[in-house]
C-alpha cells in the first residue's frame, strides 16, 4: 500500500559529520562490492554444496574438526540469528554488500530475457507466501540438522534467484524485491534499524514502483519513504550532487514510531502476525509432548479410514529422509508438521489481529485520528520487536548455545532478557504511535492494553522456549 500522506523527513541531526565520512567511504568502495559478493559465492559453495558429499561426522567430531558441523553452526548459530539482529544496527547491509543470491540474481538480470515484471509477481503477498512455504519446508526437511536439506533449500533459492533474474527486469533484483523470504524478513525489520537512506529532495505523493531507474530493487528514489526495499547498495548516493539519497543515522525504532509518514503497509502487519505464529509452531512441534500425542491420534484416525499410504516415506525433496541418521519422515509427519505450523500461524495471527483491532477501536474512542483500518495498520507495527525476537528464539536458538559455558540456565536467561526488552520496546513504540495519532498521554493505556495483552499471550506461548519447560 502506498501512502499519500505528507512527506515529513525523519528528524535527524542536521550535521552528521561522521555519517558523511561513512557515506564517502562506501560510495568510494561501491565498485568493489562485486568482489565481496564473488567471495561470498565461494563461501556459499563451501557451506552449502560441499557438506552433503563429506563422510558422516563421528561422535568425537566437533565444529573445529568436521566441515559439515562447522558449516551447520556457521549457518544456524551465527549467520541466521546475527543477520536478523543486525538489521537493528545496519539495516539490509547483508543484502547490498554480501548476499551471493541477490548478486547472482542481478548478474543474471543483466544478460537474461529482461521481460517486464508481471502483475502476479508484484502482488505484495508473494514474499509472505514464499516465507511460510520455505519455513515449513525447512522444518519438514530438517534444514537445521541435515546438510542435504540445506542444499535443497538454499541451492533451490539460489536457483530461483538466478531464474527470476534471467527472466524478469533489466539489471535489477526481481527476486529480492518480490519473492525472497529472507529479504522480506530483513526488509520489514530494517524499518526498526538505525540506518536510513533519505531523498535529498523528497517528492510528495507516496512511494512508487520504478522498474526503470538505477535502483536495483525498483524504488522511485525521490519518493522513497520506507526502508523496507532498500538494500543499501549506495548507487543512488552522490555526495556532490543535489539529488539522490543521503545516508542518515537515526534512533532505532524511529521509522516505526512515525510509521504514518513511511508508507505503512497492511501486508507487513499481517506478515509479523503470521511469522510470529510460524516461528512458534516450528519450535513447539519439536518441544511439546502433546504434538506426539496429536500425531498418534491423527495417524490412527487416518489409518482407520484406510489411508495406509500416510505411513510411507515422503520424497526426499519434501521430507527428511536419512535412514543412516535414524530419521525418515512419512507423509503423516510432513502433513502434521505443515498443518501444525499453519495452525499456529493462523491462530497467532487471528489473536494478534483481534487484539490490534480492539486497540485501534479504543484509540478512536480516545480521540485518535484516521480510520479504524489506518489505526489498525499503524498499531500493528508495535508488535515488530516481539516478532523479531520470536524469529530469533524460534529459528535461530543455536545462537544461545555457547552461553551454556556460563551455566545451564544462561541461554534461558538470555532469551528471557531479549524477550523482555522486546516487550518494553513494543510498549514504547505503541506509546509513540498513539501520540502521533493524537491520543492524550493519560488516555493511552486503554488502547495499549489489548495489544500488550496479545503480546503477553505470545510470551506465554513461548514459555517452553524461554523458560525451558
Ligand atoms: S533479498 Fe534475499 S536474495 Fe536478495 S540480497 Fe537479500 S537475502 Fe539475498
Ligand atoms: S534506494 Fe539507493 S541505496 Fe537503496 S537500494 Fe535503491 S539505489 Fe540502492
Amino acid at each position: 500500500m502506498s501512502s499519500s500522506r505528507r512527506v515529513v523527513p525523519i528528524a535527524v541531526a542536521e550535521a552528521q559529520p561522521r555519517v558523511g565520512r561513512i557515506e564517502a567511504f562506501f560510495v568510494h568502495q561501491r565498485e568493489r562490492f562485486v568482489w565481496l559478493q564473488a567471495a561470498m559465492c565461494l563461501v556459499f559453495v563451501v557451506l552449502v554444496f560441499l557438506p552433503p558429499w563429506l563422510p558422516e561426522p563421528t561422535l568425537d567430531d566437533g565444529v573445529t574438526t568436521h566441515l559439515a558441523l562447522a558449516a551447520n553452526y556457521a549457518m544456524w548459530g551465527l549467520w541466521f540469528p546475527l543477520v536478523l539482529l543486525s538489521v537493528v544496527l545496519t539495516g539490509r547491509s547483508w543484502c547490498g554488500l554480501l548476499c551471493p543470491m541477490g548478486a547472482a540474481s542481478e548478474w543474471a538480470s543483466r544478460v537474461g530475457l529482461q521481460r517486464p515484471v508481471p502483475r502476479w509477481l508484484r502482488w505484495s503477498g508473494v514474499p509472505v507466501v514464499s516465507f511460510i512455504v520455505v519455513t515449513i519446508l525447512g522444518q519438514t526437511l530438517g534444514v537445521r540438522e541435515h546438510p542435504e536439506a540445506v542444499l535443497i533449500v538454499f541451492g533451490g533459492t539460489m536457483a530461483l534467484a538466478v531464474l527470476f533474474g534471467a527472466i524478469w527486469a533489466r539489471g535489477k533484483r526481481p527476486w529480492c524485491r518480490h519473492a525472497c523470504p529472507i529479504g522480506l524478513l530483513l526488509g520489514v525489520f530494517s524499518r526498526l534499524g538505525a540506518v536510513q537512506f533519505e531523498p535529498k529532495r523528497p517528492v510528495p505523493g507516496g512511494e512508487r514502483y520504478a522498474e526503470i531507474g538505477l535502483c536495483p530493487t525498483m524504488i522511485d528514489i525521490a519518493r522513497k519513504q520506507a526502508s523496507r526495499h532498500c538494500i543499501e547498495c549506495f548507487r543512488c548516493v552522490h555526495p556532490q550532487s543535489q539529488g539522490g539519497e543521503r545516508l542518515r543515522l537515526r534512533r532505532p525504532g524511529l521509522e516505526v514510531e512515525r510509521i504514518r509518514e513511511h508508507a505503512p503497509d497492511a501486508t507487513e502487519v499481517w506478515f509479523f502476525f503470521l511469522a510470529t505464529g510460524t516461528a512458534l509452531g516450528g519450535f513447539l512441534w519439536l518441544m511439546l509432548p502433546s504434538y506426539q500425542e496429536l500425531r498418534g491420534d491423527v495417524g490412527r484416525a487416518l489409518l482407520a479410514l484406510g489411508w495406509s499410504w500416510i505411513g510411507n516415506a515422503a520424497p526426499a525433496w519434501i521430507g527428511s529422509s536419512h535412514p543412516q541418521r535414524g530419521e525418515v519422515f512419512s507423509w503423516l509427519d510432513v502433513g502434521m508438521i505443515a498443518g501444525y505450523m499453519l495452525f499456529w500461524a493462523a491462530a497467532t495471527a487471528a489473536m494478534l489481529a483481534l487484539a490490534t483491532a480492539i486497540s485501534a477501536w479504543l484509540a478512536g474512542q480516545a480521540g485518535a485520528d484516521g480510520t479504524l483500518r489506518s489505526r489498525f495498520v499503524e498499531l500493528g507495527y508495535l508488535t515488530m520487536p516481539v516478532a523479531l525476537v520470536s524469529l530469533v528464539i524460534g529459528l535461530g536458538s543455536r545462537l544461545f548455545e555457547p552461553l551454556q559455558a556460563l551455566g545451564e540456565a544462561a541461554p534461558g536467561h538470555a532469551k528471557q532478557a531479549l524477550f523482555g526488552l522486546a516487550v518494553l520496546w513494543s510498549l514504547h513504540l505503541g506509546n509513540r504511535i498513539l501520540a502521533l495519532q493524537g491520543v492524550p498521554a493519560a488516555a493511552r493505556w486503554r488502547p495499549l492494553l489489548p495489544s500488550m495483552a496479545g503480546i503477553g499471550a505470545v510470551g506465554l506461548s513461548w514459555w517452553a522456549a524461554i523458560f525451558g519447560l
